[in-house]
């Protein structure tokens, strides 16, 4: 080869060199904006997100699709049972996984070193399916998902862990790059931000809704419940009971006891009431200070006796008869009694209002004709 020709052979390797080198700078650049773009979609993902579960839904697709993995899935940590739960997930559509069961799934993570490492020293852990150190059990928990690498980063709020987010490739094996643990840690920040914030706001709901005592329904919350359930039945002609609830000579019980034992009654009777109505169907409440309410849709007050409202009242002003309250810590020795009104739609009116009043004088009318016994309005 003659020199020239030699010099030219540098000059174009050189070229190679550079021309490649610009062409990584390039892929290099095209991931990071690749990432600060899924990192952008999550955070707008957050912001207009209403409901928890379609916002970590939407994460985990964002990850999936953007950082071009098989799977990703979002856990909750749940430090009581040291158990990880599945909480969202998304998988390649192609991949034809099914995973009907998926959601709910827990996990002891403690078997799972893996993951151990993820909660427990708060640090992304990854694994590779031809990593000859890889413990058998792992090695078994991938082959299941036909599982070839996989990176899991901790899903951390105020130094605690949360959660997690486990991202998995089948495809191909996978080596997790800096960048990829970065861009997934960032997000698993946002998402931890989210599940804390969207739990702070329902705890508040709740509490705003709920009689700290009893954990039923308070006063504001219940009358509003009556409304829509009168309007309800009201449109579709069909039938809904009331029935008000109060507690027989609840001041001399507070009295003679005390009213810390006075609170414990009425928590008691609100679990008695839990315990003997429909969950989820019947509705309650605690009106004032020992007078608890119950809303039976699609129960009749009225007509052929018994009708089923009554059925329920009396089932309860029978457990509460059964039931022995304390008089002090660890003597459970007072027997208390309730007097129960019971109002219907129709007969005993029209509106919430009508219905409330007629509950009212039927109770009037129990505790007049002795106490301890149910009074259905209009009968
Ligand atoms: P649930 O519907 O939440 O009812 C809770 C409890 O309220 C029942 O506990 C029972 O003590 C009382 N209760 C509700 N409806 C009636 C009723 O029509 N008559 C009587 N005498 N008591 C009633 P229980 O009996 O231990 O039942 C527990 C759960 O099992 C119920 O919860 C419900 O989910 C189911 N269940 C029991 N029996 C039936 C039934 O006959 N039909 C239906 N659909 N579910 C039932
Ligand atoms: P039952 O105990 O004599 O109740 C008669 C009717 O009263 C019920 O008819 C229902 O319309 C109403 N009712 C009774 N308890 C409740 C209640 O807690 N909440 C509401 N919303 N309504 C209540 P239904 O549904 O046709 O049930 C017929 C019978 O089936 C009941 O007669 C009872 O013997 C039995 N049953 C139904 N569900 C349960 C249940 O959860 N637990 C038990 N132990 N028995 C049930
Ligand atoms: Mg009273």
């Amino acid at each position: 080869m003659s020199d020239t020709a030699d010099q030219k052979g540098r000059v174009a390797d050189r070229g190679r060199d550079a021309a490649a080198a610009a062409a990584d700078r390039i892929a290099a650049l095209e991931k990071t904006v690749q990432h600060y773009e899924v990192l952008l979609e999550t955070s707008a993902a957050i912001t207009a997100g209403t409901d928890l579960a379609g916002t970590l839904g939407l994460i985990t697709r964002l990850v999936t699709e953007r950082l071009d993995v098989a799977w990703c899935d979002l856990y909750d940590y749940e430090a009581a049972g040291d158990e990880l739960v599945v909480i969202a997930f998304y998988q390649l559509p192609e991949l034809e996984i099914d995973s009907s069961a998926w959601m709910g799934t827990r996990y002891d993570s403690s078997n799972w070193s893996g993951l151990d490492a993820c909660v427990r020293e708060r640090r992304p852990s990854i694994w590779y399916r031809d990593d000859a150190e890889l413990l058998a059990s792992e090695r078994a928990h991938m082959d299941e998902w036909g599982e070839l690498s996989n990176i899991s980063v901790p899903l951390v709020y105020k130094g605690s862990v949360i959660g997690l987010i486990d991202v998995g490739e089948s495809r191909s094996m996978r080596r997790w790059t800096e960048d990829d643990k970065h861009v997934l840690q960032a997000i698993a920040d946002q998402a931890a931000i989210a599940i804390v914030n969207a739990r702070a706001s329902a705890a508040l709901t709740e509490q705003a809704v709920t009689d700290g005592l009893t954990g039923l329904f308070n006063h504001r919350h219940f009358s509003e419940h009556l409304r829509q359930e009168v309007t309800t039945a009201r449109r579709y002609g069909q039938e809904l009971s009331l029935m008000m609830i109060d507690v027989d000579d609840f001041k001399a019980f507070n009295d003679r006891y005390g009213h810390p034992q006075g609170d414990r009654l009425l928590a008691e009777l609100a679990e008695i009431l839990r315990s003997g109505t429909r969950n989820d169907v019947d509705i309650l409440a605690r009106y004032g200070g020992d007078e608890l309410m119950v809303i039976l849709p699609q129960a009749r007050a009225n007509g052929p006796e018994p009708s089923a409202a009554r059925h329920v009242a009396e089932r309860i002003a029978s457990a509460v008869r059964r039931h022995r309250f304390e008089s002090a810590a660890g003597s459970r020795d007072v027997a208390v009694t309730v007097s129960i009104g019971v109002a219907g739609i129709g007969l005993g009116g029209y509106t919430h209002e009508e219905l409330l009043s007629s509950a009212d004088k039927a109770l009037y009318l129990a505790k007049h004709q002795g106490k301890d016994q149910v009074s259905v309005f209009g009968t």
